[in-house]
């Protein structure tokens, strides 16, 4: 067979040469242990975490090693792609203020030499190797598609195909040149395939950074290289885009792995060295029935990136429970290093975890917790209105005309020596400090303390001053239930209860429900600071 022939009737108008192109993307001149890496999504539907988690890897191991990160679109599946998800990709890498080193702006245009950095606009250059694969006899054309009706493709992969298990030979493989022709005189459209040189006996091995050594078995299947419509599925376009782009090492999910001995016969097929893998475990969760499974969007809302941005969690701590997914030691680093950015942190390909981690949200939430509670009042602020800005328009207006109101109460045991840990969303603050917002009601008080709590609350009513300290506001509590038969000695109390109509705590708890209608509450002396002096004597003159 004249291979150079069937090129040339296939690909009469690709006269580029892979030379050619070479020139256009020369070698990286890289430093000693510089890692080239990228995020490649496709823009088929929202961020999934598994997909954010790869990135945070691929951006991470670049910025380690003062390297390279780009971002490469993989639209190459024009039918599942989503509108606006390639917009939704900056906006996330934005909100986390993960930058990239090369990419093609939303107007399209190529920042970096290694570009386009988008598929769809590098046919041409997949063509040029699809060619050259054909001239060397390692790739034919494929007429079988759209070439017979669907049923007829069928019976002639059952009598055809050479599938035992062990290899997967097209029937188009063995075409001749005039049976190629003729098609082609039809207007017949092809794909390509790459003509595998295993028999499915070869067994290859590769080193993956986090799993190791791994032993597999060859490729030994015809694979599509291109569609009919000229446009490579992933294998072909990873393999040419990630050699021209001089990626040094690629990150991507461990489902992966099991075509990676197709990948790599591809490699070796066009003549290139084949990448360094870098199979990230997949974040799991603990099924219904107790088994470990991949995270999915169908039943775990928060495997979706906007689930984060909905509820308004710090992206600080979703980049650093990612973190400490990724490496365990992050948090003995973090309870050493309190103030440091999470940038300072130092991780190498060896300290990735290689099993699949357990996705915990309260875990994720006690980290939260955390950064929230070293916000000042202020940065809070802004954070929150931030967040309701997108998510709450009422509630954003609210906040921006009670401006001062609103950081008081949101410094309420905040800035001080223990700030208090319970806000881990923005989504919960409204919520949090309801009683802010509006008179609380008193279904807090059981109908049997009903009586009692009347005659407290009048009497403390009356009594009021507004206090000066959180020390006097108790002084008060306690002189008002004292004289109401209260005991004011807990060990009294306890020695003997029935001789007393209850203890301080049972006092402050009054007030507590009546300021705020729960029996837990930050500080109630703070919070009686914000609400002033009025709305505090309105609240204590309540009755149940
Ligand atoms: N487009 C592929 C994906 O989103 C990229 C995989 C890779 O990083 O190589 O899964």
């Amino acid at each position: 067979m004249d291979y150079k022939k069937l090129a040339e009737m296939l690909f009469p108008d690709i006269q580029t040469t892979p030379e050619e192109i070479f020139e256009k993307y020369p070698k990286r001149q890289l430093k000693e242990g510089q890692v080239v890496s990228r995020y490649a999504p496709s823009p088929t539907g929202n961020m999934h975490i598994g997909n954010f988690f790869q990135m945070f890897i691929s951006y991470n191991l670049t910025r380690i090693s003062d390297g390279i990160f780009f971002l490469r679109l993989e639209d190459t599946d024009a039918k599942r792609e989503v509108k606006d998800a390639k917009k939704v990709i900056f906006e996330i890498l934005n909100k986390f203020n993960i930058t990239c080193d090369e990419y093609q702006t939303l107007d399209g245009k190529d920042i970096g030499d290694y570009g386009p950095y988008v598929q769809s606009q590098r046919k041409d250059i997949y063509k040029v190797f699809a060619k050259k694969l054909v001239s060397d006899g390692k790739a034919f054309p494929c007429f079988c598609k759209k070439t017979e009706g669907k049923e007829d493709i069928l019976k002639l992969r059952e009598n055809k195909w050479q599938a035992d298990d062990e290899k997967e030979y097209d029937p188009c493989r063995n075409l001749s040149l005039e049976e190629v022709k003729s098609h082609l005189e039809k207007g017949d459209k092809f794909a390509i395939r790459l003509k595998t040189k295993n028999s499915g006996k070869e067994r290859i091995k590769f080193y993956d950074l986090i799993k190791g050594e791994i032993e597999a078995k060859a490729n030994a299947k015809d694979f599509i290289l291109l569609k009919n419509d000229g446009v490579p599925p992933y294998p072909f376009a990873h393999v040419i885009d990630d050699t021209l782009m001089g990626t040094t090492i690629v990150v991507r999910g461990e489902e992966y792995l099991g075509s990676t001995p197709m990948h790599i016969e591809l490699f070796e097929a066009l003549g290139f060295k084949p990448t360094t893998y870098c199979h990230n475990p997949l974040i799991s969760k603990i099924g219904e029935n107790g088994n470990k499974r991949k995270i999915s969007k169908r039943y775990d809302p928060e495997a979706d990136m906007r689930f984060y941005f909905e509820k308004g969690i710090p992206t600080q701590a979703v980049l650093e429970y990612l973190l400490n997914i990724i490496n365990s030691g992050f948090e003995t680093w973090r309870a050493n290093n309190p103030e440091v950015d999470w940038r300072e942190f130092k991780f190498g390909v060896d300290d990735i975890t290689a099993v699949a981690p357990i996705f915990d949200l309260v875990k994720l939430g006690d980290m939260s917790k955390n950064i929230i509670s070293k916000m000042t009042a202020s940065e809070l602020y802004e954070a929150w209105l931030e967040w309701a800005v997108e998510f709450d328009k009422p509630l954003a207006d609210y906040i921006k005309a009670n401006k001062n109101f609103v950081i008081g109460f949101l410094n309420i045991d905040r800035e001080g020596q223990k700030p208090r840990k319970d806000i881990f969303m923005m989504s919960m603050i409204k919520e949090y400090f309801e009683y802010m917002f509006a008179r609380p009601n008193l279904d807090a008080i059981a109908d049997e303390d009903k009586d009692n709590f009347n005659e407290f609350m009048a009497a403390y009513a009356k009594a009021f001053v507004f206090p000066n300290s959180n020390e006097e506001w108790f002084a008060l509590v306690k002189e008002v239930a004292a004289s109401l038969g209260y005991a004011t000695d807990n060990k009294a109390y306890k020695q003997n209860p029935a001789a007393y109509k209850g203890n301080v705590a049972k006092a402050c708890e009054f007030v507590r429900v009546a300021i705020t209608g729960r029996k837990n509450s930050p500080t109630l002396y703070e919070i009686i600071k914000v609400l002033g002096e009025e709305e505090t004597i309105a609240r204590l003159n309540c009755k149940k």
